[in-house]
């Protein structure tokens, strides 16, 4: 099936039907797909950092001053990517019976002395990025530390448009 740049759109967005996504996902990847992904997103934000990976929903690593940081597509800027973008957050935890309660009936949800869920917000926009239901004092996770220099090489044959 020809990927031309409106079906991608739509697939990004959620919005293509599955007999339309289903031939996308089993088929041969087109070559420059990830190229045609990345001008779609980079369209789509307001900023004009180059955009070298979309990490998230929500969130790239840009290049900016010959650093690679975590952007918001709202602007917020995360600071390098290799540190945890969770840590600079707005983080509200769920560890009481009544917080917990608020997203689930009674006793569907987790018992709090087990199991807290931590609810990380941008600190530009307060979208919701990320859940983390883990036990009380677990360390925070670190979803995604990619090696963007190597995907550029190993798996597009050419050098990360930053170096
Ligand atoms: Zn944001």
């Amino acid at each position: 099936m020809k990927e031309d740049k409106k079906t991608l759109e739509r697939m990004l967005e959620g919005n293509l039907p599955w007999n339309q996504l289903k031939p996308i996902i089993g088929d041969q990847k087109d070559s420059n797909r990830f190229d045609k992904i990345l001008e779609i997103l980079q369209a789509k934000v307001k900023w004009n950092e180059k955009i070298l990976l979309p990490l998230h929903e929500h969130l790239y690593v840009v290049a900016k001053d010959g650093k690679r940081i975590v952007k918001c597509d709202c602007g917020y800027e995360f600071g390098d990517y290799q540190i945890n973008w969770k840590t600079k957050c707005r983080i509200r935890v769920r560890d009481t019976i009544e917080t917990i309660e608020q997203l689930y009936p009674k006793y569907m949800g987790s018992d709090p002395e087990w199991e807290e869920l931590r609810e990380y917000y941008c600190p530009g926009c307060f979208i919701l990025l990320d859940v983390e239901a883990v036990p009380p004092g677990y360390p925070t996770i670190f979803n995604f530390l990619p090696d963007i220099d190597t995907f550029y090489e190993k798996w597009l044959s050419r050098k990360a448009p930053d170096k």
